[in-house]
């Protein structure tokens, strides 16, 4: 089993890229930020639960995620290799999955850290607009669709998340540095992590982190 990682702040376009890769492998996508989404849309007990948190722009705590994320890996074979977006976040997050895939026979084998300047990402999130029925991310500048408000996908109705609000965008900017910067230092040291300008064109951030993959599965 191998594990990609897409970490980076808010914005910094870890949604997109993967996106992106998934069109060019057969990666699985695991965001955990969708997989919580789609809880508090049906109203599952961990929507319930997630939902203030993600409200605030602070984390889910990491049992609850932990769980997600475990019960999602033991369906894959030996063989899968996963795309993480959003996942881990803390430190705990972060040893729990070293134990999780050691377990299925599998390692963290490279982490992307998509590195863009702090008012990129505002001016990012606040743009932002996805998809409501198929979860495909949209700007409204920087990836219009062809008609405004609608997705070019499936044609469903493109809405801001709620935590794309300013004041929570400023919260969640803070517990990126708080919370989840350590992991950059934890998988440097591991020599795992993979540095990349990502305040660039998507297909150009897409292009080079597909380069620097090498042979990701099916790509
Ligand atoms: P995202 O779509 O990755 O920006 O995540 C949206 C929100 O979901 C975050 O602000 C958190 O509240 C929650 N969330 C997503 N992934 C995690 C995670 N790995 N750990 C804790 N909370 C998470």
């Amino acid at each position: 089993m191998k594990a990609i990682i897409l970490l980076g702040a808010p914005g910094a376009g870890k949604g997109t890229i993967a996106e992106g890769l998934k069109a060019v492998s057969a990666l699985i996508h695991v965001s955990t930020g969708d997989m919580l989404r789609e809880a508090v849309k049906k109203g599952s007990p961990l929507g319930v639960q997630a939902d203030g948190y993600m409200k605030r722009g602070e984390l889910v705590p990491d049992d609850l995620i932990i769980r997600l994320v475990e019960t999602r890996l033991a369906g894959g074979g030996r063989e899968a290799a996963y795309l993480f977006d959003g996942f881990p976040r803390t430190m705990e997050q972060a040893r729990l999955l070293d134990d999780c895939l050691s377990r299925l026979g599998g390692q963290v084998d490279k982490v992307f850290l998509l590195d863009a300047p702090r008012d990129l990402l505002i001016a990012r999130l606040a743009g932002r607009r996805l998809c409501r029925k198929c979860g495909t991310n949209y700007h409204v500048v920087n990836i219009p669709p062809r008609r405004e408000g609608i997705c070019d996908a499936c044609g469903g109705e493109l809405y801001q998340r709620p935590d794309d609000g300013e004041a929570t965008v400023l919260n969640r900017l803070e517990v990126y540095v708080r919370q989840t910067e350590a992991l950059i230092s934890y998988y440097e040291k591991k020599g795992v992590l993979l540095r990349v300008d990502s305040s660039r064109p998507r297909q150009q951030v897409v292009a080079e982190v597909l380069r620097m993959a090498g042979a990701l599965a099916g790509a």
